[in-house]
């Protein structure tokens, strides 16, 4: 795959440590209890040069069995807006906070999403990703800030550590009220309109 990532700042692998090596630490990884009651680990989908991330809650049934990020209800529905954004799906790269589905799709808590994070952040940092769009509260508070409202700050760019990061509401939060789909759009035309340009 070409890398044609020209913005994104050059973050130091870790050495010896690539993507699929990654990977292979995430799928043995024993660090919290979602793992147990879990089918497999759903590492992350898409191009490992994009430069664009999407970033969700975790797995649910759907991906828990394929394996997939975003493939079930919620997945369907972010196909359509990035389709809408003219955001090729296969040019981008979806993860999750947790890579282990919670049982009863319940949120993860505090102590899972700490211990994934680390293998979250090593994913990022592999990519290397100028645009980073957090979908829903939980991937905002773990990447953008603790304590922060995504209804305040959703649609706004913040800069970290030379990346964009963005938040809106997670495609499940739009199938519940569909009313927050306009928001939604809003927040995809900041996206759209750096991605395109960049
Ligand atoms: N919801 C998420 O946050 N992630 C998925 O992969 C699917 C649903």
């Amino acid at each position: 795959m070409i890398n044609n990532n020209k913005h994104a700042p050059q973050i130091q692998e870790e050495p010896g440590q690539n993507l699929d090596q990654l990977k292979q630490t995430c799928l043995e990884c024993s660090l919290c209890i979602l793992r147990s009651g879990c089918r497999q680990v759903v590492f992350g989908d898409g191009n490992p040069h994009a430069r664009l991330m999407l970033i969700g809650e975790g797995p649910g049934a759907d991906e828990d069995r394929l394996g997939i990020p975003f493939v079930g209800r919620a997945g369907q529905l972010l196909d359509r807006i990035l389709v809408a954004a003219d955001i090729k799906r296969d040019q981008v790269y979806i993860a999750n906070v947790v890579k282990c589905r919670p049982p009863a799709n319940r949120l993860p808590v505090q102590s899972e999403v700490d211990a994934c994070l680390p293998h979250l952040k090593k994913q990022i940092a592999l990519i290397n990703p100028e645009i980073i769009v957090c979908l829903g509260a939980l991937a905002t508070r773990t990447l953008i800030g603790k304590n922060l409202s995504i209804t305040r700050i959703r649609g706004q760019w913040h800069e970290i550590d030379g990346r964009r990061f963005i938040a809106t509401f997670h495609p499940a939060a739009l199938l519940r009220d569909p009313g927050k789909k306009k928001d939604v759009w809003e927040d995809f035309k900041q996206v759209m309109k750096y991605y395109h340009t960049g």
